[in-house]
């Protein structure tokens, strides 16, 4: 008889599980409580513009072809996606500019025409994060460190023979510090820790893996918005057998004798799955759909990430000095983490994202006009008063950008919605509104995210941004991808 899987939620590692599980020839059911695939990922249409709510920066495609290839399909059938020329342009408030492009030679000469560093120096800084990852990658980022078996694998003893270079004793601006001394550089590379929702002046400097996958092997831009990446997989796993059930949120994982033996949902008290993956977040996976298995105290009690703050405007204006990725730099980079991270607030000055993908996809809006995606690092959901911080943070980022693009932003803003990390909580279970599972703000971080597997109950599996090996799309995928390894 076909063995069956049940899959709680379809974000980006729910649905890689399923096409991955699909393929060992299981009958695959995919439970999402919202009415759309893609969880974090989420597009919305308003007034002839179309938004990516969520993910915008797009890393190791390679990591979505390799989910077609496993079904013998083509993933260009699918969809594409283009490297992007200028990955940042970084704004500063002295009125500095620089422009990372992904032409990695240009981009130093660009540094050191700019800045009072070298080309030099970000070559060799670019080696380092290059040998940190290789490092990395063999021994966690593709590898359970929860299969004793692993540590016999010579990727992992060769990585731990060189763990001391991984530099998991300095913290992000320490690391960066080794290579750099202009402040502006110094903003750009500590500012990827809140790629992961972290505090570069406590976060490991191992984390500076992450610029290596940006810069040395390139940020992409999907050519249908990074949603055409959801629709795609979505596809795919129809294609293979896949079925989805939306709007129908899972109430339990019901087991027997400490081996799953299905999910129940809000109508009905038991559908029968040999396996279940459970994308959920992994502190509500535990607190919400096993009362009663035993918490993982350790794991689920670690502080978590920061969060995001964000608004969605349609600006019927053009402004050809942003590109698809611009980063508006906060004046006093010290004290917008201390404000986040510790009096878990949103700074008065806030380093602003802006994402429009209108410079990519040029039907995402009216002609003469651009879709902005403003973001900014938020503290996770402690309760704070989001109303009063939003209306706040509203007024500071249009000050914020009118200083700096010598704008005047608010009269073409005629489409506008918002982001809190309330939302975030409610629309994606996400515990506390934390947009990255546990934080990354400790050298032992790595070891305190929960195994893709549960030691206690047979059968059930975990993916995502809250479990190993992290959060961030690539990493996701590589929880899927672990997951694989390890299902049975
Ligand atoms: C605004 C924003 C910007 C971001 N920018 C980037 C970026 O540029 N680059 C990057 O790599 N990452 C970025 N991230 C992070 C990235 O989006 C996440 O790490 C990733 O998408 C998480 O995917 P996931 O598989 O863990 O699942 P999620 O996207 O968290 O989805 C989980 C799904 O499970 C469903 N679910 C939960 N509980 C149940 C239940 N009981 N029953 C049924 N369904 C359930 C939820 O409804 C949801 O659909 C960003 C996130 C946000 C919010």
């Amino acid at each position: 008889m076909e063995k069956t899987c049940a899959v709680i939620g379809s974000g980006i590692a729910g649905l890689a599980a399923a096409i991955r599980i699909a393929a060992k020839g299981y009958k695959v059911v995919v439970f999402e409580a919202n009415s759309y695939p893609g969880g974090k990922i989420r597009q919305q249409f308003a007034k002839g513009y179309r938004f990516d709510m969520g993910p915008s920066v797009l890393m190791l495609p390679n990591l979505i072809d390799e989910l077609f290839s496993l079904h013998n399909k083509n993933p260009r059938d699918y969809f594409s996606y283009s490297p992007i020329e200028t990955s940042f342009k970084y704004f500063f408030e002295d009125g500095l500019v620089i422009n990372a492009y992904a032409d990695v030679e240009k981009f130093g000469r660009e540094i050191e025409s700019k800045t009072t560093d070298t080309k030099a120096d970000f070559d060799n800084y670019r080696q380092d994060i290059e040998e940190k990852y290789r490092i990395t990658s063999g021994v966690f980022i593709e590898n359970s460190l929860h299969v004793f078996k692993n540590y016999l694998s010579w990727k992992m003893v060769s990585g731990f023979l060189n763990i001391h270079k991984i530099d998991s004793f300095k913290t992000m601006n320490e690391g960066n510090r080794r290579f750099f001394k202009d402040p502006h550089m110094l903003q750009i590379f500590n500012n990827y820790a809140t790629y992961v929702g972290s505090n570069p002046y406590v976060a490991p400097a191992t984390l500076n893996v992450i610029q290596h996958l940006e810069i040395n092997l390139g940020a992409y831009m999907p050519d249908k918005g990074i949603y055409s990446m959801v629709e795609a997989l979505v596809r795919l796993a129809k294609d293979v057998g896949v079925s989805f059930r939306l709007n129908t949120r899972v109430t339990e994982i019901v087991t027997k004798e400490n081996r799953v033996v299905g999910i129940a949902t809000i109508v009905e008290s038991c559908i029968p799955f040999d396996r279940v993956v459970s994308n959920m977040d992994i502190y509500f996976t535990y607190k919400k759909l096993l009362p009663k298995v035993k918490l993982p105290k350790r794991i689920i009690n670690q502080p978590k990430s920061s969060s995001i703050m964000a608004f969605y405007w349609g600006v019927n204006k053009e402004h050809p000095q942003l590109g698809i990725h611009s980063m508006l730099f906060s004046a006093k980079e010290r004290d917008e983490y201390d404000a986040v991270f510790e009096n878990q607030t949103i700074y008065r000055d806030p380093t602003l994202y802006i994402f429009i993908t209108s410079k990519h996809v040029k039907s995402d809006a009216p002609p003469g006009c651009e879709n902005w995606f403003v973001l900014t690092t938020a503290p996770n959901d402690q309760g704070q008063d989001w109303n009063s911080l939003l209306q706040e943070t509203r007024k500071n980022t249009i000050a914020k950008i009118n200083r700096v693009l010598h704008t005047d932003i608010e009269q073409h803003i005629e489409f506008e919605d918002m982001l809190t990390p309330a939302m975030i909580r409610d629309n994606y279970s996400s515990a506390f509104g934390a947009v990255y599972g546990n934080s990354s703000n400790s050298k032992f971080a790595a070891f305190f995210r929960h195994a893709n597997f549960s030691k206690k109950i047979k059968g059930l599996f975990f993916v995502g941004g809250s479990v190993h090996p992290g959060p961030g799309l690539p990493m996701c995928l590589n929880s899927a991808k672990i997951m694989d390894k390890v299902f049975k």
